[in-house]
Formats: structure tokens, sequence, C-alpha cells
């Protein structure tokens, strides 16, 4: 007998009748003898309704307001959820985050987890019931309604499943799994039984929306394995856990190919080749609180410098205006901006052990005539950043050279 944190988001929970295939799922693990906490988020499309109700009064409402406002939606799946199990014979009992007792710090619309009381948790469970917990939601020490920030539903699961020290926390959602790369784009990507915290870290970051990424943190940093499952189709799914249990002989160099279509490049070319002129030239990029990616500085023989980095796509009119001021003061000779770019990337905690994965990265590019704009890597990473009429022929190509189809 296991203990499972099983968390079902707003699509597994959209509509009346699929909150019934809920607890026709829950109903089966108990049958089967486990322990179940279920985290619940609000129906699909519900937090975005309350949202714009909140926008049709007041442009920037109060976030304690918005708090009170936006915690309603997981309140009504909650309710709606026991009344399923009930229906079928289950006992079980709602908790919105204040009554579980989830204790965040102050933030509004951006708390941070502080301490979960597992009390009433536990007796429930003992008592043969299933908990159905309110996800996204806590309260500050004070007693006011606090949010987790969008998607935060999952940390909730995390770190519930990571107080109750359960056997495993599934996210249930409208995929069965973690893939080697979007199958949208790669019809020969396939499912990955598994993958470690890091890496589905850094594929999260790198713009695979599976999960959100400060649940992986959060489950790499307490060890909760963690499991993406469909709600829709049975399956294994893919189990997400630490590295040591995944050095097994055949696990591949590179786990997966991640890709975001929403950066931009920005390139400040003839600056002086002078201490200082670097941070001149991010520094009031980030006061601006605009992002910088990849970074890339050449030397031109001239002694002067050319700098190129990238921000995401909505930020580049701010990032230029900024860079514009920046340009004169340093007397550069111009900006350029190019949206048109995407950044591959490909992930695998085996880059570590084994040399060439950058060489085969960049030949298997070559090979399809692909030009590599600029390139940065970490200890289990490489991106490029290319053209973005070549994302798909890249990301196929990649997924070919590292032995990753079907
Ligand atoms: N309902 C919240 C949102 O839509 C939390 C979640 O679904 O995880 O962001
Ligand atoms: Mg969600």
């Amino acid at each position: 007998m296991s203990l499972f944190v099983q968390k079902f988001g707003g699509t597994s929970v959209g509509t009346t009748d699929r909150i019934k295939a809920v607890a026709e799922k829950v109903a089966g693990f108990r049958d089967n003898g486990h322990d179940i906490v279920v985290v619940v988020s609000a129906m699909s499309g519900e937090t975005n309704r309350l949202i714009d109700l909140a926008k049709s009064i007041q442009d920037s409402p109060d976030p304690r307001e918005m708090d009170v406002l936006v915690s309603t939606g997981e309140q009504v799946t909650i309710a709606l959820l026991c009344m399923a199990l009930k229906e079928k014979g289950y006992d079980a009992r709602s908790y919105t985050g204040g009554q579980v007792r989830i204790l965040t710090d102050g933030s509004h619309m951006k708390a941070r987890i502080q301490e979960i009381d597992v009390d009433n948790m536990r007796a429930d469970l003992s008592a043969g019931r299933v908990v159905v917990v309110a996800g996204f939601q806590g309260v500050d020490d004070t007693g006011n309604i606090t949010t987790l920030g969008r998607g935060g539903s999952d940390t909730t699961g995390v770190a519930l499943a990571a107080a109750l020290k359960a056997d495993e926390c599934q996210i249930y959602t409208d995929v069965d799994g973690v893939y080697t790369t979007d199958p949208r784009v790669v019809a020969k990507a396939k499912r990955l039984e598994r993958i470690t915290f890091e890496e589905m870290l850094e594929m999260a970051s790198l713009g695979s929306k599976v999960l959100q990424i400060r649940s992986v943190e959060f489950a790499g940093k307490y060890n909760v394995p963690l499991r993406v499952l469909s709600s829709f189709a049975d399956g294994p799914g893919t189990l997400i856990t630490l590295d040591e249990e995944n050095q097994s002989m055949e696990q591949p160099v590179v786990s997966g190919i991640a890709f975001n279509r929403d950066e931009a490049k920005i390139s400040i070319l003839g600056v002086p080749d002078a201490p200082g002129v670097a941070s001149k030239i991010l520094a009031p990029i980030g006061d601006a609180n605009v992002e910088i990616d990849v970074i890339v500085q050449n030397v031109a023989a001239d002694k002067t410098n050319d700098l190129t980095f990238t921000v995401n796509r909505s930020d580049v009119a701010k990032a230029r205006a900024v860079l514009e001021v920046v340009a004169k003061e340093l007397g550069a000779r111009e900006v350029i901006t190019d949206a048109k770019i995407v950044k591959v990337s490909i992930v695998g905690v085996g880059m570590r052990s084994h040399a060439g994965v950058a060489s085969t990265m960049f030949k298997a590019l070559a090979a399809e005539n692909i030009n590599i704009q600029m390139i940065t890597t970490s200890e289990i990473k490489i991106s490029v950043i290319i053209d973005e009429r070549y994302l798909e022929l890249a990301v196929r190509a990649l997924h070919t050279a590292f032995g990753l189809d079907a």
C-alpha cells in the first residue's frame, strides 16, 4: 500500500463529467488499497474568467483581492470532486489551502510555501478518506488568502507530497508523459520512461511546457518522485527522479531536444574594447526588467567589439529603446534587432561523461546547411540560435543524430 498525491489539472476537471472520471480513477486506486491525496486546479478557463472579471472593473486590482477572487476556482473543484467520490460510495473530504494550513509568505499572487500542517490530512487518511485539496492557494500568517502564481497547483501537489513523504507525486494532465521533443514537430518523438529532475528543469526552462518549473525545482530539492501521466489514457507516463537511479547502460547521452520560438536577437556593433563596456550595455537592460538569455561578444579587427544577446520577443522594442541611448553614449556604430530566430537545445545528463556531443550536434546541423548564429552551453545542455525557418528541420535532424527516433 502506497501513499500517492495525485494532481489533476484544469482540463482533467473541465466538466462535471470529467470530474466524475477523475473520481473513477481515484476510486480505482482506493480499491487497490492506496491512500490518496488529490490536488485539483480550477475547471479549465475558470482562472482566466475570474481575472477578466477583475480587469473589467480595475486595471490593476489590489493583489490581496485578486487572491480572494482567483482562489475560488479551485474551491469549486474540490467540493464537486468530493461529491463525485461520495456518489460512488467513497468517503472524501475537501480542504482549501487555508483549511489544510498551507502557510505561505505574504506575497500575493506569487506566494511561496513555508510550512504545511499535515495533521488534518493524516487523520482523514487514517479514517479511510480521500483528501481533496485546492491547488494554487495558501494562507499567510495573518490569515490572508494567497496564491502561488499561474500554474501553481503543480507546486501544491509536490509540496504536499514532500510534507506527507508520499511515495509518488502523480501529475495527471492532457499528455501521456514527457517526450524526447514536441511530437507536433517530430512525429518520431517518443515518451521517456524516466528523466532526471535536472533534465526536466532544463527542458521546462528551455520551452517544454509540461510542468511548472517551480514544481520541478521543489521536487528535486525534496527528492519527491514525480510522475507525469495522462488523465484520459492508461499508461506509465514519465517518471522524474534523481540522477543516481537513472544510470543504466542504455541511457542515451541526450535525453531530449527543447526549443523556444519566443526569443529575439539584438546586436550592438562597434563598441569600444574596454573594461566596463559589457556592464554599461547590459545593466540598463536588466534595470528595464528585460531578461537576457544567450550572450556572445566578438572582437573586431579594429579593436572594437560587437555584442549580441537574446531577449524575449515581447521585450525587443523596450530593449532596443534602452540600447539606442547606451549606443549613443558609447559611440557605437549601430543597433540591429532580429526577431526571426529560435533557440534549439539538446539536454542530457549523459553529456557530463561523454565527449564529442557538441561536434555531433554541429555536424548534424551543418549537414542540413543550417547556420549557427550563437552557441551557449552548460554542463548538461547545448543551445544554438538559428534562423526560425530551420526550426523543424534542426529539431528533426538532431533527434535522429542523437538516436532518439522511435
Ligand atoms: N488555476 C490556476 C491557474 O490556472 C492554477 C493551476 O491551474 O495550476 O493558473
Ligand atoms: Mg493549470
